[in-house]
This record gives structure tokens, C-alpha cells and sequence, in this order.
């Protein structure tokens, strides 16, 4: 595996119901930091993206958080990051998001996590990349996701090849090493995004 320096996290931007996000989004802004991997998220303080950013900074790491415009005038744009990016709009974000990061990450959350992370798989399916996307599957929050694509593949439409563009861990602490055991990511097959 390839040396992984900027790791993208999605998550809520809510803390949801469950102390055990809160705690395991700490935690791995913690571990993150700790590990020399620098964090690359939407750049909110609000929900468990903020407090992803807050252990990572806490932790002495680097964090870069890319927000529209829109978002950070409604005063939700973390004011302590290494660097905050500020773009047009939500299609820029994920994009730049995309661009920066060696892999992906995702934590519970809402329907912009579920956007941010179909979209990523989506375009792994499309041959627009390889890089790892690790599902983080807190005290089973995202099995119905995991339902979901079984549901889609018995329905036929997709194959069970859609099982390769992500892996499901239980927790932050099997992330790293579950990066560390896949392949090298091949070369993008399709040219660009758009
Ligand atoms: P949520 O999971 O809905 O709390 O949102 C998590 C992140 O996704 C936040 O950074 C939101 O700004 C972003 N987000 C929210 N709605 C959307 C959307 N429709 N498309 C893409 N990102 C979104």
C-alpha cells in the first residue's frame, strides 16, 4: 500500500443520538494526528466533523477543511484549522475534497454523509479512482447501508464487484491497518471527472 499522507473524513454534521460517535469521532481525530496523516474534511466545527478536526488539532496534527462560501458565512466554518479552503459551491467542495485525499473515511452521519459517500463509490465504479473508501460501522449504524447494496445487487442492478469499492470496519482503531492490507491503487481508467 501506498504511503497514505491525507485521509478524507465524512461525517455528520450532527453528533447523533449515540455517545459512542462522538467518542469514536475523537477518537479518531486523535489517532489520525497521531499517525502523521493529515485530516481532509468539510471544514465545519459543528456535529462529529468537528470534533474529528478538534482531537486531530489537539493532537498536534495537521487538518484542512474545504467549505462553499455559503457555509462559512452561517458562521459554521471551524476558525482553528491548518487551513481552511473556501469555494464556490458544495460540487467544488467534494471535488477538492477528492483531489486532496489518499483515501477515504466514513463515520455516521446524514444524507450529505450518504452523498459524499455514494458519490465516491460511484466514481471508484466508474474507474475515476482506487483510493481506499473505509466504512466505519459504529455499534452497526451503517448496516442498513450495507443492506441496502446487498438489496440492489439481488435486484440486479449492480454485480457483487460493488462489494470491492469499500470495506466495512467496526471501529476507528481498524482503519489504519485495514488501509495497510489492500492492494496499491491501480491508475484512474476513466480520464477525469468531468
Ligand atoms: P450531514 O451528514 O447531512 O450532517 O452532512 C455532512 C456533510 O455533508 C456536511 O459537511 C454538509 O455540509 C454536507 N452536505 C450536506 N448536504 C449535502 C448535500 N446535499 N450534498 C453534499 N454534501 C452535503
Amino acid at each position: 500500500m501506498a504511503t497514505v499522507k491525507r485521509l478524507c473524513v465524512y461525517c455528520g454534521s450532527c453528533r447523533g443520538n449515540n455517545e459512542l460517535f462522538r467518542l469514536s469521532a475523537t477518537r479518531l481525530g486523535t489517532l489520525l494526528a497521531r499517525s502523521g496523516i493529515e485530516v481532509v474534511f468539510g471544514g465545519g466545527r459543528v456535529g462529529l466533523m468537528g470534533l474529528v478536526a478538534d482531537a486531530a488539532l489537539a493532537a498536534g496534527g495537521r487538518v484542512t477543511g474545504i467549505i462553499p462560501g455559503h457555509l462559512h458565512e452561517r458562521e459554521v466554518g471551524h476558525p482553528g484549522l491548518s487551513e481552511l479552503v473556501i469555494v464556490e459551491n458544495m460540487h467544488q467542495r467534494k471535488r477538492r475534497m477528492f483531489e486532496l485525499a489518499d483515501g477515504f473515511i466514513v463515520l455516521p452521519g446524514g444524507l450529505g454523509t450518504l452523498d459524499e459517500t455514494f458519490e465516491i463509490i460511484t466514481w471508484k465504479q466508474l474507474g475515476l479512482h482506487d483510493k481506499p473508501v473505509i466504512i466505519v460501522d459504529i455499534d452497526g449504524y451503517w448496516a442498513p447501508l450495507r443492506g441496502l447494496i446487498d438489496h440492489v445487487i439481488g435486484e440486479g442492478f449492480t454485480s457483487r464487484t460493488a462489494l470491492n469499492y469499500f470495506r466495512v470496519v467496526a471501529d476507528v482503531e481498524e482503519i489504519l491497518p485495514m488501509i495497510a492490507s489492500l492492494p496499491e491503487p491501480m491508475a484512474p481508467v476513466a480520464a477525469k471527472l468531468v
